[in-house]
């Protein structure tokens, strides 16, 4: 990837990514913006330079808020973050999937006044969904793997560790598994 390329990835002021997935990522243009609006400070910079007549700068690579943003408490109900919550796997047969090979099934179906909400829908891969049907659980021989929940924000951000992008710069690498290493 050339460095125009190049995304910075873009940290919290506690220094933790704002997201893991989707990665909180800008474009270098954005990066460049927000370093002269002072609201970033640059952790770390890309080797190489852009020029214009009168000024060189190498590029940040990671890039930290100065102003921390509180994440959302109660994370919003949508495809995506059912999908998350479940690390986008069917909750019959256990199989990953992506996100548009993956349904929500509702444990008590529709027809039978089920909600959609946190606590009556799981992700599940289309066989498994046609499988199951308008039925209840317990007039099939399937199993639930876990019961659905409403997730926190904690929650959905350690499931987005998951699901790391296929570019990551080396010098991310610090940023986005800081817990890991710790605990290590
Ligand atoms: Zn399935």
């Amino acid at each position: 990837m050339s460095v125009l390329g190049s995304p910075a990835l873009v940290l919290n002021a506690d220094f933790r990514p704002l997201s893991y997935y989707p990665l909180s990522l800008c474009s270098w243009q954005d990066s460049v913006k927000s370093v002269f609006l002072n609201r970033v400070s640059i952790i770390e910079r890309y080797d190489q330079e852009v020029h214009s007549p009168t000024i060189s700068f190498k590029l940040p690579s990671v890039l930290a808020l100065k102003d921390y943003v509180m994440p959302q408490r109660k994370p919003a109900f949508t495809r995506f973050n059912v999908f998350l919550r479940d690390n986008f796997t069917c909750q019959y047969c256990h199989d990953r999937y992506s996100a548009n090979e993956l349904t929500f099934d509702h444990l008590v179906p529709r027809c039978l006044n089920g909600k959609t909400s946190w606590n009556n829908v799981v992700s599940a891969c289309t066989n498994c969904n046609l499988k199951k049907g308008r039925r209840l659980l317990k007039f099939t021989d399937m199993k639930l793997f876990k019961k659905p929940f409403r997730p926190s924000s904690i929650h959905l951000q350690n499931n987005g560790r998951n699901f790391p992008p296929n570019f990551l710069h080396e010098s991310w690498r610090d940023y986005l598994y800081w817990d890991t290493e710790l605990q290590n």
